[in-house]
């Protein structure tokens, strides 16, 4: 059956955009209603800022949500106070959690989103996946892309270097996730997409490319890093999978956070591909691209004990139904101790 694809995102990016947040909205006939929804953090530093525009438009917020978190239990129980048959105004200011939470209450109310990134740690802010949790471990759940995603220059060029350096992480995942997603097609028969794999593997390149301007936060910099991570959320409606940016260095971040490693998502998938792709190639590439970045990569630079790292390798396998170079069995504790050591993380 012929699958039809909805590129539904429209971008909006450059300097100062966030002004124009407004008559977007009034040019795209969103709906009046605005439920709004920001980290706690977030909202003191910029969300307010953004209220305060809409508030002196015709639109209404008629719920704020900040420090939502990313429980799923929690969140079900304030989409359930919303009037059904309605539809609203989603708009998401903040972080990778914020705009997941964002996408899944846009995708239970039916609503359209705004998504405005103020971190580029992850590739959440355009992808029609969200993540949540639910009773101590992650879901990933279809949810919906952005109606419009909005990236300011100015504001995005201010976040720290970890948040940045992050977001490397999470875009350079793909040196070893699409070794395994062609490996998952050839020995484990899921989709695959061919296309999408070489648009990926074309972004990954230029970020290698424009590394230093990335770490500067320069325009040019963070507009690669933006679009990259907006590239994301179309590589994923293409394939109709998560697997064009995410393999086995993401179930390695997913272990780490099953076992409390208090890290951002970003650093984790980090050290997951230095180990990964030395699992797959025997080449110590990865690290090398991470080293450059100044990227923490080993258990020393982390601050982490290195069973925390072994314990997470053996594990890493469960954390979802995918086909990787772990295989079905994973790694007993003494082959992951091993494997983090060749790989120079611990
Ligand atoms: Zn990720």
């Amino acid at each position: 059956m012929l699958k039809l694809i909805n590129f539904s995102s429209n971008v909006v990016f450059g300097n100062n955009v966030i002004c124009s947040i407004p008559s977007e909205m009034e040019s795209k006939n969103f709906p009046k209603d605005i439920i709004f929804i920001s980290g706690e953090n977030t909202f003191k530093l910029f969300g307010n800022k953004v209220l305060d525009k809409i508030q002196k438009s015709d639109f209404r917020v008629i719920k704020d949500i900040i420090g939502v978190g990313k429980d799923k239990d929690t969140i079900d129980d304030q989409i359930s106070k919303f009037p059904k048959d309605k539809k609203y105004t989603i708009i998401a200011v903040g972080s990778g959690s914020v705009l997941d939470a964002g996408k899944y209450i846009a995708s239970e109310t039916n609503s359209p989103l705004i998504s405005i990134p103020t971190s580029l740690s992850t590739d959440a802010i355009a992808t029609s996946f969200s993540v949540l949790w639910r009773k101590g471990s992650s879901i990933a759940i279809k949810t919906v892309a952005p109606s419009l995603v909005i990236g300011d220059y100015q504001l995005l060029k201010k976040e720290d270097k970890r948040f940045i350096k992050a977001g490397i992480g999470d875009m350079l995942s793909k040196l070893s996730a699409l070794y395994d997603w062609r490996l998952s097609f050839w020995l484990a028969k899921e989709k695959y997409n061919d296309f999408a794999y070489s648009l990926a593997s074309y972004t990954t390149k230029l970020i290698i490319k424009r590394l230093n301007h990335i770490l500067n936060s320069d325009y040019i910099g963070i507009e690669t890093l933006f679009l990259a991570e907006v590239t994301d959320g179309y590589l994923m409606e293409i394939s109709n999978t998560t697997r064009v940016a995410a393999g086995s260095e993401h179930l390695f971040s997913f272990a780490m956070e099953t076992l409390g490693v208090n890290l951002l998502h970003g650093e984790l998938c980090g050290i997951g591909t230095v180990i990964m792709h030395f699992l797959q190639t025997g080449s110590h590439k990865a690290r090398k691209i991470f080293e450059k970045s100044h990227f923490p990569i080993t258990v020393k630079e982390l601050g982490i004990n290195k069973e925390t790292i072994i314990k997470a390798l053996s594990i890493s396998h469960k954390m979802r139904n995918w086909y990787t170079i772990l295989g079905k069995e994973g790694l007993t504790e003494g082959q992951a101790e091993r494997l983090a050591k060749y790989a120079g993380v611990i």
